[in-house]
């Protein structure tokens, strides 16, 4: 993931070709897309299925998805959180036929970043491309209103946490720990630096205090808190976030 958000952070020139990448298994509808995306100057990549699109998603930087709801062989809804448990954090703007407020909730739950009802306007499809693909760029401290992984979700704004879509109680130092680790995600944190920009000027704070706090915010985010996939060990060196 490194390399695609140092990508995104250096403001690109008009120069550099967008890659999008549309999955959707209706013929008609790949060809006046691609037709027109490829018109306005973006790469365009297609998978007319789930199994395609996440083998194509999980090993190559894309700057966004468009990704249809309806697929054969599975929804686009599961392509769409197996993606973000991948740790595929491009921006997706999922599509469906379905009007119904139930599948933008779930999508918007699993990660996906915006919604589309088809039928729609290929103009507000454009623009809802520009406006994510403007959101990417902006510096993530900024971005950050909420995160999601797994099925956490985390809404930093108001300092809510969901898991499953109930609410998750984290006290005030958990959430800032986690934030600061969802900030920070990919590096490696030493327990001195999440001492000194977590727990700030409190003296009493150990590096135990510093595990003590991940235990408990594992036992709280992670799905299988003995076998960490979020909050990772980094033996010797400190922890890294991988959600
Ligand atoms: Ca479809």
């Amino acid at each position: 993931m490194e390399p695609q958000r140092v990508r995104q952070a250096m403001e690109p020139g008009p120069a550099v070709r967008r890659r999008l990448l549309l999955v959707e298994d209706e013929p008609s509808l790949v060809l006046t897309l691609s037709d027109r995306l490829v018109a306005e100057g973006y790469d365009v990549e297609t998978a007319g299925d789930g199994t395609t699109a996440l083998a194509l998603a999980s090993g190559q930087p894309f700057d966004l998805i468009l990704l249809d709801v309806m697929l054969p062989g599975g929804s686009g809804f599961d392509v769409c959180r197996d993606l973000r448990q991948r740790g595929v954090q491009v921006p997706i703007l999922m599509l469906t036929a379905r009007a119904q407020v139930i599948d933008r909730v779930v999508g918007l739950k699993l990660g996906a970043d915006d919604y589309l009802t088809k039928p729609f306007d290929m103009m507000e499809l454009l623009a809802r491309v520009e406006a994510l693909l403007r959101r990417a760029r902006t510096p993530l401290a900024d971005a950050l209103g909420s995160y999601a992984f797994g099925d956490v979700v985390v809404d930093f704004r108001r300092a809510e946490v969901t898991r499953g879509g109930q609410p998750l109680p984290l006290a005030a130092l958990e959430l800032k720990l986690l934030r600061y680790l969802v900030e920070h995600r990919g590096k490696v944190i030493s327990r001195d630096e999440l001492l000194d920009r977590v727990w700030g000027y409190d003296a009493t704070a150990q590096t135990r205090t510093v595990d003590v706090h991940v235990a408990s915010l594992r036992q709280k985010v992670e799905p299988l808190p003995s076998r960490p996939r979020f909050i990772l060990t980094v033996h010797g060196l400190g922890y890294k976030f991988a959600g």
